[in-house]
C-alpha cells in the first residue's frame, strides 16, 4: 500500500524509475492511468502576506502509478500534452479540483479561490469555454471561485485569440493568472492587451533573489510594473523566511511555497483550513 503524496523517498524514487520506462509503455499506461483513475490532486495553499491568512489553493495533478508510485506531473504532463491524453486529462482535473472546491464550501470551511492549470493544448481546444461552463454547472461552482493558471508564453503565443478567449472567461466571471512569469522575455506593457489580473513570478526568480541581485531587481521591478497596471503579484516558490521579508517589503499580495505548506492531498488541506490558518 502507498501512502500518498508525503513520502518523499518514493517521489523522488519513482522519478529515477520512470526513466527505466520506454516511452510507448509510459503513453500506454497513462491511456490506463485516465481509465483506471489512478490520478489524484494535490491542494497547495496561497497565502494573502497581509493577514497570513490563506487565501486561495492551486491544484496539481499527480499520478499514483500501480508499480512505481507516486510520479511527479513534470514526467507526465508533456506526454500527455503530446499524444493529446491532456484533454480528457486537463477535463478531468477541473472537474475534480471545482467539485473538491464546493465540498469544502458546502461543509462550511472558508470559501476560496481554486486554480487550476491549463495546457497549451487545452487552450487551443475550439470548446473550451464550453467545457469550463458545462464543469462549472455541473459541480455547482459559482464561477468567482474558479481561477485558470496560463503560462506566459502561452498566452503570448497565442496573441489575438487569446485576448478573445480571456475576455470570454472574464465575462464568465472566472480569474485568469499568468503562470511561470519571467521566464518567457515578454514585456509587461504587452500584457495590458489581456484581461489577465494575476501574475504569478516564476519560482526560479525566487529561489535566487536573495541571493542574485539581478534577479532581486528582476522581482521588484514586475512587482512595480504589475502593480501600475492594476494587477495583483503572486510568488511562488518561496521557501524561506528571508524570501518572504523580501517579499512583503515589496508589497507582493500573495505567496505560494514550501515555507508555509506543500501539496497537500484533499484531507489534509481541509485540516490545515480548519486548523484556522
Ligand atoms: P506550476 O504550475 O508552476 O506549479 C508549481 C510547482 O511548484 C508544483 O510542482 C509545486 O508542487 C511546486 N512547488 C510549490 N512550492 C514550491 C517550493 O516552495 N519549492 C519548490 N522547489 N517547488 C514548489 P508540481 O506539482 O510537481 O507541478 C509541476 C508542473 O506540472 C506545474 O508547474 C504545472 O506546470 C504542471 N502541472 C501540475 N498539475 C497540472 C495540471 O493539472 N494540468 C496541467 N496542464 N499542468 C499541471
Ligand atoms: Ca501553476
Ligand atoms: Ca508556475
Ligand atoms: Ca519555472
Amino acid at each position: 500500500a502507498k501512502e500518498q503524496g508525503k513520502n518523499n523517498y518514493q517521489f523522488y524514487s519513482a522519478e529515477m524509475n520512470i526513466r527505466v520506462f520506454e516511452r510507448l509503455a509510459l503513453e500506454t499506461s497513462l491511456h490506463r492511468a485516465i481509465r483506471q483513475r489512478e490520478f489524484l490532486l494535490h491542494y497547495q495553499p496561497r497565502v494573502d502576506l497581509r493577514t497570513g491568512r490563506i487565501s486561495g489553493v492551486e491544484a496539481l495533478v499527480r499520478w499514483n502509478h500501480p508499480e512505481i508510485g507516486l510520479v511527479s506531473p513534470a514526467k507526465f504532463i508533456p506526454l500527455a500534452e503530446e499524444t493529446g491524453l491532456i484533454v480528457p486529462l486537463g477535463e478531468w482535473v477541473l472537474r475534480t479540483a471545482c467539485a473538491q472546491n464546493r465540498i469544502w464550501q458546502e461543509r462550511g470551511l472558508p470559501p476560496l479561490r481554486i486554480a487550476v492549470n491549463l495546457s497549451s493544448r487545452q487552450f487551443r481546444q475550439e470548446n473550451l469555454i464550453q467545457m469550463v461552463a458545462g464543469v462549472l454547472t455541473e459541480t455547482h461552482l459559482a464561477a468567482q471561485w474558479l481561477e485558470l493558471e496560463l503560462t506566459e508564453s502561452l498566452v503570448m503565443q497565442e496573441g489575438e485569440r487569446s485576448v478573445a478567449i480571456l475576455t470570454e472567461l472574464k465575462e464568465m466571471g472566472i480569474d485568469i493568472a499568468i503562470d511561470d512569469f519571467g521566464t518567457g522575455y515578454s514585456s509587461l506593457s504587452y500584457l495590458k492587451r489581456f484581461p489577465v489580473r494575476n501574475l504569478k513570478i516564476d519560482q526560479s526568480f525566487i529561489r535566487d533573489m536573495t541571493r542574485d541581485p539581478d534577479d532581486a531587481t528582476l522581482v521588484r521591478t514586475i512587482i512595480t510594473m504589475a502593480h501600475g497596471l492594476g494587477m495583483k503579484v503572486i510568488a511562488e516558490g518561496v521557501e524561506l523566511e528571508e524570501q518572504l521579508d523580501f517579499l512583503r517589503r515589496h508589497q507582493c499580495e500573495e505567496i505560494q511555497g514550501y515555507y508555509f505548506s506543500q501539496p497537500l492531498d484533499a484531507e489534509k488541506f481541509e485540516q490545515l483550513l480548519r486548523s484556522g490558518k
